[in-house]
């Protein structure tokens, strides 16, 4: 196929996991549709497929291996058919991926894009050179995510991360502000700079910028609307960052702070190098700093020993703080981490998920009364996109909104009075005021 249909080569990405293996398939995409590819809208119309895969907990490791196997009649049915599987599963050795899964031709670590770039040069007899030294998206999205930093030092001991993506390395200031001067002369309104550790940012350079350094200099640039950033370690989070988070207006007041753990013996047993009333202390501190922030937050239950006191102790850290979103992850435990090597993952399952259960019903009560606060509120929401023939955008603070307007509105910031609140997502009406001036 690939050798005889020169014109229409074309690529299909999966990706599963977290933000950074979304900017990774993104830039993944780019280096291709720089060779020439299309992407398809299916594998079984793709010349070159790649998984993007997850290993961080055990449900997204059986999603990408079910994949891998729905792959198999299709390259048996074409041989020619390039399939690669890229992203944490695969680590520095891969020979036991090899024996599993044959039909593979390429295996890459997170952001190794060489293998496949090299493959693909081969088949189609082109010269590759040159073309992973620009990864920017090429159509990107009005709202885009781009890696700061790869790889992590903190090595919890749940955490497969450090062993799949590297130790931290961090992009340089002048490398990732030409990179967003780029997304913006693409239509991109608002950046989310990602990193493991995000809030680490600088300390592996040599001049040891920090994040609160790159958030000014991002902030200069011209045409951007918003800034976020991804995902934040409570041990990194400065009072310059958050003085920065508080005085750039184009930095959105939205932090993502995963405490994982309620009780300090589990976070000391998960190396988190925190306890629970730092914790609660620091998000003081940002509230204090940063009036109407919005605070998330990631939260293990299940941890190997865990009793129900010790989860009590994350429930109440839950109440307490009324956090805007909670990621709730029942603890899986993953060869290879310390928890795997040193644990017995003893809590039985029906325990994990009532824990869960627990944290869900608990986090749908406290925002279902706090979004209602927002009722009557006119808010500022950058417009994402189309869904279910509504626009959908965000707030500053993160929340998603749905509004009804004739007009095209996508990319446009506009003024939403909202009129109805849940859980999950606010319904408003857009004032046309806001949509004039969003339009400057
Ligand atoms: S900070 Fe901990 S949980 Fe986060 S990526 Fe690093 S090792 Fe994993």
């Amino acid at each position: 196929m690939l050798e005889d249909q020169v014109d229409s080569h074309r690529y299909y990405i999966w990706t599963i996991g977290c933000q950074m293996n979304k900017a990774d398939s993104e830039r993944l995409s780019s280096a291709l549709e720089g060779l020439g590819l299309e992407e398809a809208a299916a594998p079984g119309e793709a010349d070159v497929i790649v998984l993007n895969s997850c290993v961080v907990r055990q449900s997204a490791e059986d999603k990408v291996v079910g994949m891998m196997t729905s792959l198999k009649p299709l390259k048996q049915g074409n041989p020619q058919r390039i399939v690669a599987l890229m992203g944490c599963m695969v680590g520095p050795k891969s020979g036991d991926l090899q024996k599993r899964f044959p039909y593979v031709d390429v295996f890459m670590r997170p952001q190794q894009y060489e293998p496949l770039i090299d493959l693909l040069g081969e088949r189609l007899g082109i010269d590759v050179e040159g073309c992973l030294s620009n990864l920017a998206p090429v159509k990107p999205q009005i709202s885009t995510y781009l890696p700061i930093i790869h790889g992590c030092d903190e090595f919890c001991s749940f955490c497969i991360i450090p062993y799949r993506r590297g130790r931290q390395v961090s992009r340089s200031i002048e490398d990732i502000v030409r990179e967003v001067d780029l997304l913006v002369h693409r239509g991109v309104k608002e950046i989310t700079l990602l990193g493991q550790t995000v809030d680490a940012y600088g300390q592996d350079l040599p001049d040891k910028p920090d994040l609160a350094d790159l958030l000014t200099e991002v902030h200069s640039v011209e045409g951007l609307r918003r800034i976020r950033f991804l995902t934040s370690h409570p041990k990194y989070m400065s009072d310059r960052i958050i003085k920065a988070v508080g005085d750039l207006p184009k930095v959105c007041e939205h932090i993502n702070l995963p405490f994982q753990a309620g009780d300090d013996e589990i976070l000391q047993i998960m190396r988190r190098g925190y306890t629970s009333d730092d914790y609660r202390r620091l998000v003081d501190r940002i509230r204090a700093t940063v009036p109407d922030v919005s605070m998330g937050t990631d939260v293990i239950v299940g941890f190997p020993g865990e009793t129900d006191v010790q989860f009590q102790a994350s429930l109440n850290l839950i109440r307490d703080i009324k956090f805007d979103k909670v990621h709730v992850a029942a603890y899986s435990t993953r060869p290879g981490t310390i928890a795997h090597r040193k644990m017995k993952d003893d809590i039985p399952s029906e325990d994990k998920k009532a824990r869960v259960q627990a944290i869900e019903q608990l986090q749908e009560s406290t925002v279902t009364n706090t979004n209602a606060e927002l009722a009557g509120q006119v808010m500022d929401v950058l417009v994402e996109g189309r869904n279910r023939g509504q626009w959908q955008g965000r707030t500053r603070s993160n929340k998603l909104v749905f509004f009804s307007h004739e007009a095209d509105a996508l990319g446009e910031l506009v003024d939403v009075r909202i009129e109805k609140t849940g859980p999950w997502s606010l319904q408003g009406v857009v004032l046309e005021k806001g949509l004039s001036v969003a339009t400057r």
